[in-house]
């Protein structure tokens, strides 16, 4: 080795084992050799029965194990003064992983046999490198440990979310199937009533309608999921909107689909207001959303509110009630996909699928807008929809 060489040798020698005296790199590098490996080059294959240390002068290296499904899973990568095979000098084994080089890379080899034929002659290298290469072992053991503790926690969060999302599917079918069965009892009963021949004149114009209002009320609840699960049936058009138009069209929507003509509705539409750029079909959705919701959550029929104000850049739509109000700490949830609130204990069912708000939210969304909510419970809830000004 030329005197440039072996000055290189050394100083990498004791970047890589810094606890070994002088002496005892001069003897290591008596038993290494300079290596040249090309991009992709395997210079340890898993499995295989390794006999030699490498300490990295450039370039880097992967380090790779293969999972169960012989799926190749780099599990690290390092650079010039790291070293890798060091299992190698501890006994005969195999590799434990396969090395990689990532790019053309220098490498200082240590074969066992000549390490162990400088070593037999200084224990006190072979007692110093051993301690090195355990500490080294054990370091990356803990480091090892602490990476499957992080992934463990990751998992069983994953898991609560899984179980959650599963209560809320097996809440949601449940839910649905009592939404459909409802209108359907009334319907086949009145279908048997029918086909008996008991109901006839004028009784069958009342017959008729409430067939009619149960089909809707089915095909508005479908609609409903099937808009939910293709979120935009067809591509929104957007038009300038007379807000009164779409307040309207809204409340008229959210009355029909409750059969509720009992709670007095306040609309209150400042003079101010300009036409809003945006899709009249979905902003009736969302604002619907919330005006069936204030119906729905009063059960004592407590005045609504809707009003319609400019705000600063923006125009609000907001629907004030007060009902029976929502938690504060599940008042970040309720736009979630079939999320309803527990209302254990209270003497009112309240009928809905939990999907309401997931869609008022999708409509705010496409329109550029914001939600906001401001909700006590016994005292009433205020949904705001802010819409930006053309
Ligand atoms: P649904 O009303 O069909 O359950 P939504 O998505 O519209 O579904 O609302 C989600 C949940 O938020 C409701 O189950 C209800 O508990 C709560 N919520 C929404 N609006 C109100 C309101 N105005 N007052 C009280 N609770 C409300």
């Amino acid at each position: 080795m030329n005197a440039v060489l072996e000055n290189n040798t050394l100083t990498l020698l004791q970047t890589a084992f810094p606890d070994l005296s002088e002496a005892n790199i001069r003897a290591l590098s008596r038993a290494a050799y300079g290596r040249t490996c090309l991009p992709g080059e395997d210079i340890c294959l898993e499995g295989e029965r390794g006999t030699a240390l490498y300490v990295i002068d450039s370039g880097e290296v992967d380090i790779i194990v293969n999972a169960d499904d012989n799926q190749e899973i780099i599990i690290d990568s390092i650079g010039p003064g790291s070293y890798f095979g060091e299992m190698a000098f501890l006994g005969d084994t195999t590799r434990m992983a396969t090395i990689r080089a990532r790019q053309e890379c220098r490498l200082l080899e240590i074969d066992q046999d000549d390490f162990m034929a400088v070593a037999s002659g200084n224990p006190d290298l072979l007692r110093r490198l051993m301690r090195q290469i355990i500490g080294h072992i054990q370091r990356t053991d803990r480091a090892v440990i602490h990476e499957l503790n992080v992934k463990n926690e990751a998992l069983k969060e994953a898991y609560a979310d899984l179980e959650e999302q599963e209560q809320l599917r097996t809440k949601f079918i449940v839910t649905l199937s009592h939404e459909l069965r409802t209108p359907l009892t009334s319907i086949r009963g009145y279908l048997a009533l029918m086909n008996q021949g008991s109901i006839q004149g004028d009784s069958l114009p009342v017959a008729m309608n409430s067939i009619t209002r149960n089909v809707e009320k089915m095909v508005g609840l479908t609609n409903d999921l099937l808009f939910l699960y293709e979120m935009h049936p067809k591509a929104p058009e957007f038009t300038y909107l007379n807000l009164a138009d779409v307040l309207i069209e809204a409340l008229q929507g959210a009355r029909k689909a409750l059969e509720d003509e009992v709670t007095a509705v306040s609309l209150d539409i400042a003079p101010d207001v300009p036409p809003i750029y945006g899709d009249q079909q979905g902003l009736v959705l969302a604002i619907r959303a919330f005006i069936e919701n204030a119906f729905k959550y009063s059960p004592d029929h407590t005045p609504v509110h809707i009003r319609a104000y400019s705000a600063g850049d923006e125009v609000a739509v907001a629907v004030i009630d007060q009902g029976i109000g929502i938690p504060a700490e599940v008042q970040e949830r309720i736009f979630e996909p079939f999320f309803r609130v527990e209302r254990e204990g209270t003497a009112h069912l309240f009928p809905g699928l939990g999907v309401g708000l997931t869609i008022a939210k999708f409509m705010a969304d496409r329109n550029n807008g914001r939600i906001t909510v401001d909700s006590t419970p016994n005292k009433g809830s205020t949904f705001i929809l802010y819409l930006p000004q053309p």
